[in-house]
């Protein structure tokens, strides 16, 4: 029966939640689970992998996610914020290494108004016009995505984190809704970005159930990029006793996404990176066909922890691209030096 459900997956054929739970659960030979996706991933994108230059821009935050290194109260943390300046410092570096996507990410910081990010974001379009110019800022009003996308902003990712209600709640304190994220999911994507959502596997209280709502809610979004990594715990958070998502089942999802969404981007993430010395080569061969190496200042890198024991910490841009390049290869994929975009059809 188990086996049956790979080829169902495979054939563009939806599974019950019962048989996703299934699938989630083990049920299958993971091996024989990774190769379908890995054999869906080369008809679609063949051996390329995708990179995304990540800017960690600030890691202040108005939020205070219980599982977030960078929440509003932990105390501890020694907050930064790069000048635009500085960031557009970060992308001619890496469009030298042959970036052409940016990836500006960063905690909820008002600081960055509106007119200050659409600046940035101009100036950004207007040095690099062959670059995507993605955005990971969190929660905005409607008028603000608007404004970042007519200043030449293309991508957006925002994990929805979990789709289920009740575990929404147990992972985030009372103003923080469901509700408004699932919101500017949709409000971006009537835009016209290009959209990421996602969650973490392995975060705390969720069940098989919550990762079956999860795919349940990425059909309905049909995202364009699909973010997905373990938890890790850090210490000054209020889930610091909770361990780590597990990597089998990471790989699971990555994979199950993989036969599920044929055309999407999915990262093999810093986190999968950081919880196994392999981790972001086996994401690679489950199905995952982009990385999104750190552009950030080496000064700032140690300070954008959302978890633990963050791999990547203490390289040079250049030096992670040329270590990452040969990791890729081994694992039997070639990085592109390509802006990316998604294939709409097969
Ligand atoms: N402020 C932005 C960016 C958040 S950080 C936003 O709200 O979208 C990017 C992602 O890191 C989050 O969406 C979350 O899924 C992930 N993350 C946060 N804390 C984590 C942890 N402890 N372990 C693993 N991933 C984490």
């Amino acid at each position: 029966m188990s086996e049956g459900l790979v080829h169902k997956l495979e054939d563009g054929r939806d599974l019950s939640d019962a048989e996703f739970a299934v699938l989630l659960e083990g049920g299958c030979q993971d091996s024989e689970l990774f190769l379908a996706a890995d054999g869906v991933r080369r008809r679609m994108y063949g051996d390329k992998v995708y990179i995304r230059g990540l800017i960690e821009f600030s890691n202040y935050c108005k939020n205070n996610c219980y599982y977030c290194g960078i929440r509003r109260d932990n105390a501890s943390v020694t907050r930064y914020r790069l000048s635009k300046e500085e960031i557009l410092a970060c992308c001619d570096e890496g469009y030298r290494l042959g970036f052409r996507t940016f990836v500006l990410q960063g905690g909820e910081d008002p600081h960055y108004s509106d007119a200050l990010m659409c600046d940035i974001v101009s100036a950004i379009r207007q040095s690099f016009p062959d670059c995507a110019i993605t955005l990971s800022l969190g929660e905005k009003r409607k008028e603000s995505y608007e404004a970042l996308f007519s200043a030449g902003a293309n991508r957006y990712l925002l994990r929805h984190e979990t789709a289920d209600d009740a575990h929404y709640r147990l992972l985030h304190p009372a103003p923080m809704r469901l509700e408004n994220r699932k919101r500017s999911l949709f409000e971006l994507k009537a835009i016209g970005y290009q959209v990421g959502s996602g969650f973490m596997v392995g975060s705390p209280f969720q069940t098989t159930e919550d990762i079956v709502s999860d795919l349940r809610f990425l059909q309905t979004l049909k995202p364009d990029m699909i973010g997905v990594g373990p938890y890790i715990p850090h210490a000054g958070t209020p889930f610091s006793g909770h361990r780590a998502g597990a990597l089998d089942l990471t790989l699971r999802v990555l994979a199950i996404l993989r036969l599920m969404f044929p055309c999407a981007l999915i990262p093999s993430t810093t986190a999968l990176g950081s919880i196994h010395p392999e981790g972001r080569e086996l994401g690679l061969k489950a199905g995952a066909n982009v990385v999104m190496p750190n552009l950030s200042p080496l000064r700032v890198r140690t300070l954008y922890a959302l978890y633990e024991n963050k791999i990547c910490t203490d390289e040079e841009a250049a030096e992670s691209r040329a270590k990452l390049e040969r990791r890729v290869e081994n694992a039997g994929y070639q990085i592109v030096t390509d802006i990316g975009n998604v294939r709409k059809h097969f």
